[in-house]
């Protein structure tokens, strides 16, 4: 089945399929620590880099760098953790028209296949090459003891970071929205439903101050984009499980998106005086909206090798890149072709992945071996 496809896109197939098998998403903590185990039993046929595990409130994280180089020039960023399907048995994949077909393909098993053979190869001929790797396992759940763990409190730094975690093949990501998911909640008491008078219902105050939240994220809808602050209803609840009962408590979640130059602290700040004070808002997760400055070597290095222009997109949604940026590093965004990402129908392209491994193979030599 796999005969048409050159070398290269056969080892890169068969790491990615591997990478699938193990389900490693957030309920099943022993599948991650197996991949990780997976992933270090290549790394550790390198004789002259470094492998450490670094823990934050119990997510594990893996930096590989050279032995005698903390900063190193490149960095590449990937994170093993996919989301969570119901049937355990649908961690697996087949081939069809060219593309592997199966969970985390795209989003990140495919690019970290292509991550993982580039730093072996490039390590196995050179020594000491400034060229480090680092892979987290909470993306999916916003990166916080990950990627931003490693970058603010280990300290780890690069000249340029890699994260093949957005874009597209000849897309380079360079703007993302900033997040913000709240829990609100509201309190009243509880009465016969016939008698509603006699009760203060905080799922109706709820319902209400969420449509006048709509109506005014709505009315920042300017440009057919959707280059503007965004806000969805994901969860509405009460504890009542009774027809005939007004509910004494009620809670909702909300995830808002939104670009440069609104930040966090406004939209809070909007957010707050159109709920009132009646309604109690917690944030879950708060991100900035971050700008990225792709390596211009880079864009020529892309165009090069797939002979098109690149294009440089906004992302409505984010990744672990902004805790990277946010420390004034270059950070370049693309990937191969991908889709139906966090379906079970999630695809990678395959020819597309060799074509995403010779840039990255181009780039580094420039980058690291001419210079
Ligand atoms: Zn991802």
């Amino acid at each position: 089945m796999t005969k048409h496809l050159t070398g290269l896109q056969k080892k890169l197939v068969a790491l990615t399929r591997d990478l699938i098998m193990i389900p490693s998403d957030e309920s099943r903590p022993d599948d991650i620590e197996h991949c990780f185990e997976f992933i270090i039993n290549h790394l550790e046929s390198l004789d002259t880099v470094a492998i450490k595990k670094h823990y934050h409130r119990g997510i594990t994280s893996l930096v590989v760098l050279p032995k005698k180089i903390d900063k190193p020039k490149i960095l590449l960023c990937g994170h093993l953790d996919v989301i969570t399907h119901s049937d355990s048995h649908c961690y697996c994949s087949h081939i069809t028209d060219g593309k592997i077909i199966g969970p985390g393909s795209g989003d990140m098993k495919g690019p970290l296949a292509i991550l993982l053979k580039v730093f072996m190869e490039f390590h196995m001929k050179h020594d000491n090459l400034p060229l480090g790797l680092a892979i987290t396992s909470d993306e999916e759940r916003g990166g916080d003891a990950g990627m931003r763990f490693l970058f603010d409190e280990i300290g780890l730094r690069c000249e340029v970071a890699l994260v093949p975690d957005g874009g597209s093949l000849n897309e380079i990501t360079i703007e993302e929205k900033g997040i913000l998911h709240l829990t609100v909640k509201c309190n009243g008491h509880s009465a016969h439903a016939a008698r509603p008078w006699l009760g203060d219902n905080p799922l109706e105050r709820l319902v209400d101050a969420v449509s006048r939240l709509r109506k005014d994220f709505d009315s920042l809808n300017k440009d057919k984009d959707h280059w503007h602050p965004t806000c969805a209803l994901t969860i509405i609840k009460t504890p009542n499980q009774t027809v005939n009962c007004i509910p004494s408590e009620a809670e909702g979640t909300l995830d808002i998106r939104f670009p440069t130059p609104h930040t966090t602290k406004e939209i809070l700040t909007r957010i707050f005086n159109i709920l009132g004070d009646k309604v109690d808002t917690h944030t879950i997760m708060s991100a900035e909206p971050t700008r990225f400055t792709p390596d211009p070597l880079y864009l020529a290095v892309s165009e090069e090798i797939t002979g098109m222009p690149t294009i440089q997109k906004k992302e409505d949604g984010g990744s672990d890149a902004r805790f990277i940026g946010r420390h004034s590093i270059p950070v370049i965004i693309s990937r191969p072709i991908v889709g139906e990402l966090h379906s079970l129908d999630e695809w990678i392209d395959i020819s597309s992945m060799e074509t995403f491994y010779r840039v990255y193979e181009l780039y580094l030599k420039r980058k690291l071996l001419v210079e």
